[in-house]
């Protein structure tokens, strides 16, 4: 039965090009700075989104952790929106390992924090609070379904933190999912950054790693980071050959998937008993809510298991479908003939 796996782009595995440049790498202890192969990565990142320097970690979460404690000290507050990834799914690291206060401002569905409500949360000098010294964006807001921050929103941003002399972080674990969306250079949407950190094992189809990139003295800090929380990898270069071909091969590509999500969510609104606005996915990630009486989303997911079709139950009523470069356009039509049986 043809297999259909849309719960997450972090599914994809390694490309045969993948596989037969991690088996070649150049290879040499990364704590000391001698893994050629991480290095190369670690230039072209760089390059690539015009940055002094980057580092290569093991996850995006640690590389969202390290760059709050590169920015931040202890009673540091760091600004995030409410449904961060940072702030939502990633075990409240930011308080429990590095004691940085989190503010959360509540999200707009289009993936953005309010400019003017940011700006008030940004703590004058007293000594009841704590000092503010960071702001934390998602590109693309992956519970705001994929949603790409565009460069004139970002720029307004980078105006704040300036103004104020804080920092700007942006978590941008599918910041390549934005850019193509977007049709900018991923440069673009890293100018207004202090620090910029995305993933390569997610659409990008790495089977391991992420990258943070940073000015030097940023990354000289993120490199201090990374190894008290146990991240400093030896011959990483056998991974980081991997995340080479998936920033040279797999960026352009992700076109495709943005088009397959695009054909689901236009078809997934015309199911009775699902709801959707299939305008709002510009990305590769699709949520959608059921709506039929007597059936809720675990139901349905395991109904759709059973047909070859793997989602995700993302609420009690609500679905989440990412595509990548493992799903075809013949895959999302599968999945929603599938979707349009199960539904009758
Ligand atoms: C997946 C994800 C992360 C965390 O990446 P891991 O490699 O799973 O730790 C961080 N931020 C966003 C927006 C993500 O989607």
């Amino acid at each position: 039965m043809l297999h259909v796996e849309l719960r997450s782009d972090t599914m994809t595995r390694p490309t045969p090009a993948m596989r037969k440049a991690m088996a070649a790498a150049e290879v040499g202890d990364d704590v000391f700075g001698e893994d050629p192969t991480v290095n190369r990565l670690e230039s072209m990142a760089a390059e690539v989104l015009g940055k002094q320097a980057a580092l290569f970690v093991p996850s995006g979460t640690m590389a969202n952790l390290i760059s709050q404690m590169a920015h931040c000290g202890r009673g540091d507050e760091m600004i995030l929106g409410n449904l961060a990834h940072s702030f939502y799914y990633e075990q409240g690291g930011s308080a429990a390992v590095a004691a940085i206060h989190p503010r959360t401002v509540p999200n707009q569905s289009d993936g953005k924090i309010p400019l003017g409500e940011m700006e008030a949360a940004i703590r004058g000098d007293n000594i009841h609070f704590p000092r503010t010294r960071l702001i934390a964006l998602e590109n693309t807001h992956n519970l705001c379904g994929g949603a790409p921050l565009e460069p004139a929103y970002l720029k307004s941003v980078g105006d704040i933190v300036r103004r104020h002399g804080i920092k700007l972080h942006i978590d941008g674990a599918r910041m390549f999912n934005a850019a193509v969306a977007l049709g900018v250079p991923a440069r673009q949407l890293a100018v207004e950054a202090d620090s910029i950190s995305f993933c390569l094992s997610k659409g990008l189809a790495a089977p391991v790693g992420s990258v943070v990139s940073g000015g030097k003295e940023f990354i000289q800090a993120a490199r201090r980071a990374r190894k008290i929380l146990g991240g400093g990898m030896r011959q990483a270069g056998v991974l980081a050959a991997a995340g080479i071909v998936a920033l040279t091969e797999m960026v352009d590509r992700l076109a495709e998937d943005h088009a397959n999500a695009h054909r689901l969510a236009t078809g997934l609104a015309g199911v009775s008993g699902l709801e959707l606005d299939p305008g709002r996915y510009k990305t590769n990630i699709v949520y959608f809510d059921v709506i039929k009486p007597g059936l809720n989303a675990a139901e349905l997911v395991a109904a759709l298991q059973k047909e070859g079709v793997r989602m995700l139950a993302a609420g009690p009523r609500t679905i989440r479908a990412v595509t990548h470069y493992e799903v075809t356009a013949r895959d999302i039509d599968h999945a929603l003939a599938a979707m349009a049986r199960l539904m009758k």
